[in-house]
C-alpha cells in the first residue's frame, strides 16, 4: 500500500456512506474501514509520545518463555520471547522482480516456540515449496488467514481442522523452504481470502502494526526504523 492509500480509502468510504440510509452508517463505516486496513505509513501520532506501557504477557508463567502482546496490538507476537521493539517492518521489502514481501520476518533462534497469533483453526498443513513447513490458520470469520512459514516442525497433535487458541504453541522456528540455511526466522503473513475455497490466494495486509501496536506508532512518530 502507498502512504496515500489510507486517506483516499477513507474518503471513498465517507462518500459511500453519505449515499446510504442513516441507520446503516455505523456498520458500513466499520466494514469499510476494516477493508481499508491500517498501513503504518498513514498513522498520525503525537510528535512527543509519552513513554509506552510495558507489553503484557500472553501466558503468564515464571518458568518458561512467554509470548508478548504489545499495547494497542490486535495480535499476539507469534514467536515466544520476542518483544515488540525487536520487530522490524519488512512488508514492502523487495523479493525479486516486481514482487514485494507482503509479510513480516521475525528473527529468532532455531527451535523457538511459534504460537498462534489469534484464535482460529488449522486450515492446511503444507510441506515443500518456498515456505518449507507451513501452517495456514483460518480465523472464526472464515476469511482471515494467518500463514506461518519456514517452520522447523509442528507442535505435537497439529492436524487440519484442529481449533487453536491465541498463544497456543503450534510449531517451532526453523529455516525450511527458501529461508536460507541457518537463517532462522518465522515468515508470518495476514491476509483475507477473496474465495474461501481458494485458501492459497489472499489479499495481504501489513502484520507489523497489528503485532507492534503502540510501538509501531511510536516508531512512525520518531521516524525510527
Ligand atoms: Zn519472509
Amino acid at each position: 500500500m502507498t502512504p496515500t492509500h489510507g486517506n483516499a480509502c477513507v474518503r471513498a468510504s465517507m462518500n459511500a456512506i453519505v449515499a446510504r440510509a442513516p441507520k446503516a452508517h455505523t456498520v458500513l463505516l466499520s466494514l469499510l474501514l476494516a477493508a481499508c486496513g491500517s498501513p503504518a505509513a498513514t498513522v498520525r501520532t503525537d510528535p512527543a509520545p509519552s513513554p509506552l506501557p510495558e507489553p503484557r504477557y500472553e501466558r503468564p508463567a515464571a518458568d518458561r518463555p512467554r509470548a508478548y502482546v504489545a499495547p494497542g496490538a490486535s495480535l499476539t507476537i507469534p514467536v515466544m520471547g520476542i518483544r515488540p521493539e525487536q520487530l522490524r517492518d519488512s512488508y514492502e521489502d523487495p523479493r525479486g522482480g516486481a514482487r514485494l514481501h507482503h509479510a513480516i520476518d521475525i528473527m529468532a533462534p532455531a527451535g523457538s516456540p511459534v504460537v498462534a497469533a489469534a484464535d482460529g483453526s488449522i486450515l492446511k498443513l503444507r510441506t515443500g515449496g518456498n515456505g518449507g513447513i507451513t501452517i495456514y490458520q483460518i480465523a472464526p470469520d472464515g476469511r482471515t488467514l494467518y500463514y506461518y512459514a519456514h517452520l522447523q516442525r509442528y507442535a505435537a497433535g497439529m492436524r487440519e481442522g484442529l481449533p487453536i487458541q491465541r498463544g497456543q504453541v503450534i510449531a517451532y522456528v526453523g529455516d525450511t523452504g527458501n529461508a536460507g540455511a541457518g537463517n532462522y526466522h518465522l515468515h508470518f503473513s495476514v491476509g483475507r481470502l477473496t474465495d474461501p475455497r481458494r485458501w492459497w490466494e489472499s489479499e495481504n495486509t501489513n502484520p507489523y502494526p497489528l503485532l507492534a501496536g503502540d510501538y509501531a506508532r511510536a516508531r512512525v512518530a520518531t521516524g525510527g526504523r
